[in-house]
């Protein structure tokens, strides 16, 4: 570990199946997120950061590590979730550096952050999946209080780095701000820029923030 870092994490959930990456992953959520998406999937993430649990990385990886036999036997590893888990590049580097660089490696984002956030991670993650809730921007801004310029600024240096075999695009209907044409809008600007895995879902958590 280089650094004497923390991070407020939300909790660490092992031996799931299916849900966020290949083979079986343990997922590890940080509190914090610069979006205020009107049905948040988490909306513990938004709790005062002066009020939550503080983890040291080899805390982190002490936990995560336990299931190691089952990440190298099905292709699994950990899931870095949240909230938003690029606001904490560097804690989640000195994780990694324990020695968590052989196993599957995935980040959940909605990518609406300073670029160097993930430029500092891309020699460690093996996929992103990435949240784009809409590209139109009114009704992403209408939706998360948040512009997404960033976003798509991002998913371009993304292409131009040559990432995008690395990306799952999710598109959801979310009911009440966009419809079917919005969502294969999104999909079609999005595949301009290069990319072309997708997850087009329905938001089933309806939690009004
Ligand atoms: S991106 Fe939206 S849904 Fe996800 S944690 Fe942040 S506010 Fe909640």
């Amino acid at each position: 570990m280089k650094r004497n870092s923390l991070a407020p994490i939300m909790g660490i959930n092992r031996l799931r199946i299916g849900t966020d990456g290949k083979g079986i992953t343990t997922l590890v959520a940080f509190y914090g997120c610069p979006l205020k998406c009107s049905y948040c999937l988490n909306p513990q993430c938004h709790r005062a950061l002066s009020d939550v649990t503080y983890f040291r990385p080899d805390e982190v990886y002490d936990v995560v590590a336990k299931d190691e036999l089952y990440y190298l036997n099905t292709g699994g590893g950990v899931t870095f979730g949240g909230g938003e888990p690029l606001l904490y590049p560097h804690f989640i580097g000195d994780v990694l550096n324990l020695g968590a660089k052989k196993w599957n490696v995935t980040i959940e984002t909605s990518l609406n952050v300073p670029y160097n956030n993930i430029d500092y991670l891309l020699p460690f993650i093996n996929e992103m999946i990435v949240d784009i809730k809409d590209i139109d921007p009114l009704i992403y801004e209408s939706y998360t209080q948040s512009s997404n310029a960033v976003v798509v600024e991002n998913l371009k240096r993304l292409a131009i780095v040559g990432f995008v075999n690395h990306v799952v695009i999710r598109i959801p209907f979310i009911d009440g701000y966009n419809t079917l044409d919005d969502i294969y809008k999104s999909k079609h600007f999005i595949e301009d820029i290069g990319y072309s895995n997708f997850d087009i879902f329905q938001y089933k958590t309806r939690v009004k923030l």
